[in-house]
């Protein structure tokens, strides 16, 4: 290997470092009793990050509960006669590290109860901690304020409680910006004119204004309005529990309840809410799990 190459790789991992990346171990599999298959993409992976779990071995019409950290979690077929199950376990970026299981149980033909499980160690991500100044009504929101912040994160809430049983989604997840690649800061834990504040749950892609921000992925707008923290923002329902958002637009050009398909324009990139600058803010969320967007680029469900 070349001593420029060499330096290039370590440089890369650097990188992977500093956004909290982990090398990807190889995938995990276990024959559990009567022929059922459980996979996963990974035995370890660290906070922030999504695994991709697989059933096989099912027959057309059997019935699986899976639970992923005490959590019932939604799983999908391709087709209803498919013998393959799927679903997605979405490693919040603050969960802590240690060891999990991802669960699944059924019914024997008898009747039976049966339960098999595959280990999941997760490790902590190494996210840089970032300061910022921004506008002081940000970081010590006046009571009005703080009132609206806080129906903001219920309407949120109450969003990702919904777990559409539908695949909404079709094909490869695209990055929002055409010809823009370069997204960070995601998990930076966050210091706001000298104060702690909740880590950064999204993906930044630097912009100009007015820049058209496009749909991730085919699916439903459950949100399209103004809030406190995040301006002018829309969230898209993927279907199983998947949902991804889109923050600090100058414009929105889509409303609650439409359908949309990958690549329609939802608004355009600007500056509202607790912003320093002009950039899109783009959010995955599973299952309640707060996980680095652009990994669902790279793994699709
Ligand atoms: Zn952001």
């Amino acid at each position: 290997m070349s001593r420029v190459s060499l330096l290039l790789m370590l440089a890369c991992l650097l990188a992977g470092r500093t956004q909290g990346k982990q090398p990807v171990q190889g995938a995990v599999k276990k024959t559990c009793d009567s022929g059922i298959i459980l996979k996963l993409s990974s035995a370890a992976t660290s906070q922030g990050s999504l695994l991709l779990a697989e059933i096989s071995g099912a027959k057309p019409s059997q019935e699986f509960t899976a639970e992923w950290d005490g959590r019932p979690i939604p799983l999908w077929r391709e087709t209803p006669a498919s013998p393959t199950i799927h679903a997605l376990l979405g490693v919040d970026l603050e969960k802590p590290a240690g060891r999990y299981e991802w669960k699944l149980s059924w019914s024997a033909a008898d009747g039976k109860p049966i339960a098999c499980s595959l280990p999941v160690t997760v490790r902590a991500g190494k996210f840089p901690i970032e300061r910022l100044t921004v506008e002081k009504q940000f970081v010590q929101p006046d009571p009005e304020q703080q009132k609206r912040a806080e129906e903001d994160q219920k309407k949120m809430k109450a969003s990702y409680d919904t777990v559409t049983p539908e695949v909404l989604w079709k094909g490869k997840f695209i990055r929002p910006l055409k010809g823009v690649t370069t997204g960070g800061n995601f998990g930076r834990r966050r210091v706001l004119n000298g104060e702690a504040r909740s880590p950064h749950a999204g993906v930044d892609f630097p912009a100009a204004t007015g820049t058209p921000v496009y749909a991730a992925q085919s699916g439903r707008v459950v949100l399209a309005e103004n809030l406190y923290y995040s301006g002018n923002t829309v969230v898209i329902d993927h279907g199983y529990g998947i949902y991804t958002l889109y923050a600090h637009l100058s414009e929105i050009a889509v409303k609650a309840g439409d359908p949309v398909e990958a690549s329609a324009e939802i608004g355009k990139v600007g500056a509202t809410g607790r912003v320093t600058g002009p950039h899109l803010h783009w959010g995955l969320t599973i299952d309640h799990a707060r996980v680095n967007a652009l990994q669902i680029v790279q793994r699709q469900p």
